[in-house]
């Protein structure tokens, strides 16, 4: 049995990133990752501007009581006059400070009457100005290449006026179920027969990470069932993913489809529950890799060894996601020889921090707990765990993104 660690560096260094590159529209940048580095090529702010409503003014032309004179009204977007001496100039927020003025003074300490304005209270130089760079300088690094683009992210390129984004490719992404027992779901289905969950479920984790599911194509139990749908996907993807058949049973095909295709196989039972078999295989540079066919052991094996490597085709910065060490509430104590992964959902507790609460049904074949999950406790093998022992919480929110 391969270590659970193992495992994952294993699977997490099974290919590189994509060498495509695409060229998108800012618009359309949002889960892509982004290719190169960027450096600044405009100053954020580009020119000094107000950060309030009110008025521009210099310092020592301020008295107690006097009203000076409204140059101006200057609305963001306008071209300010040269402040004169003794005067004001009505500002807005994002106004262009005028040259001459040294600060601003905020509306509510104000009174305007017949164009004219009496400060009430006495300014202090350079207040409610945003200069020039002091976001931004030109030249400072923006963002590195393999960031996750997101809102945040595609603000901060709008803002440097960039209408396009170097990305790389698209990771393309086959996935294949394996059954005679399953049927999509919106067919007729016999009493023997059950629904095909891990085909849409796959395709949803692979949306998911922001990776493109190309083909979800369903083979029966024969291996040249197998060999036409691995051939399909093959030719089409960056990545193969197959579900069932891949344990040792007389039916488990996939193994035997995966060698004939010419891959070899290189690694087998991991030592986690649930999700015991996995297998890699690389066909003409292509990493297949199988998962068991329960649907909770393939979420959990996707989520904890697959996602890493579908981060790193895609070129991203961060390929395993942050793990945390929090309170498991369990009613018995827990151990067992293989790696756990528990479903189970991260809670305040009673003190107020969290507090990870099980799942009271763990079977691998317990679909309705993976809704509920909202992330995976790691139980260490052949350790006893406790009530309020601190364990690794993997976040499905991070793992699956
Ligand atoms: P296998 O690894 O093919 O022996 O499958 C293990 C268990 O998972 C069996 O009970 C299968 O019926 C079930 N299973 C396999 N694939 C799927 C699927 N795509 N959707 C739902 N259940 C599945
Ligand atoms: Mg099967």
């Amino acid at each position: 049995m391969l270590d659970f660690d193992h495992a994952q560096t294993l699977l997490a260094n099974a290919a590189g990133p994509l060498q495509r590159r695409d060229d998108i529209p800012l618009n359309d940048a949002a889960g892509r990752v982004l290719a190169t580095d960027l450096e600044a090529t405009v100053d954020i702010p580009p020119a000094d501007n107000s950060a309030m409503d009110g008025y521009a003014l210099r310092v020592a032309d301020w008295q107690a009581g006097a009203r000076l004179p409204i140059q101006q009204r200057c609305y963001a977007g306008d071209v300010p006059e040269p402040l004169k001496p003794g005067h004001a100039i009505r500002l807005f927020t994002g106004s262009l400070i005028p040259d001459g003025a040294d600060t601003v003074v905020m509306q509510e300490d104000t009174v305007e009457a017949d164009n004219q304005v009496e400060i009430t209270r006495q300014p202090a130089p350079n207040q409610h100005i945003r200069r020039r760079g002091e976001d931004t300088l030109t030249g400072a690094p923006l963002l590195a290449a393999g960031t996750l683009l997101q809102a945040a992210h595609v603000a901060l390129l709008a803002s440097q006026g960039l209408a396009s984004v170097p990305v790389l490719g698209q990771l393309r992404v086959g996935i294949l179920t394996t059954g005679d027992e399953l049927v999509p779901p919106g067919t007729p289905r016999a009493p023997e027969q059950i629904y095909n969950s891990n085909g849409p479920m796959l395709a949803a984790l692979v949306r998911g990470l922001g990776a493109l599911p190309v083909h979800v194509l369903h083979a029966r139990d024969t291996e040249a069932d197998l060999l036409a749908a691995f051939k399909t996907l093959l030719a089409d993807c960056d990545l193969v993913l197959s579900v069932g058949g891949v344990s040792v049973g007389e039916r488990d095909l996939v193994k035997p489809a995966l060698a004939t295709l010419g891959g070899e196989l290189s690694l087998w039972k991991v030592r986690m529950k649930p999700g015991k078999p996995v297998a890699l295989a690389k066909i003409g540079g292509t990493p297949v890799v199988s998962l068991p066919g329960n649907p909770v052991s393939a979420y959990a094996v996707f989520a904890m060894l697959v996602s890493p490597l579908v981060r790193r085709m895609q070129g991203r910065e961060t390929i395993f996601p942050p793990v945390s060490l929090l309170p498991l509430r369990t009613e018995r104590p827990r151990q067992d020889g293989r790696e756990e992964f528990l479903r189970v959902q991260c809670r305040t507790a009673e003190h107020g921090g969290s507090e990870l609460v099980p799942y009271g049904h763990q079977g691998s074949g317990v679909i309705s707990s993976m809704p509920w999950a909202t992330g995976l406790a790691r139980l260490p093998a052949d350790v006893l765990v406790n009530d309020q022992d601190r364990v690794p919480y993997y976040d499905l929110r991070h793992w699956l993104a």
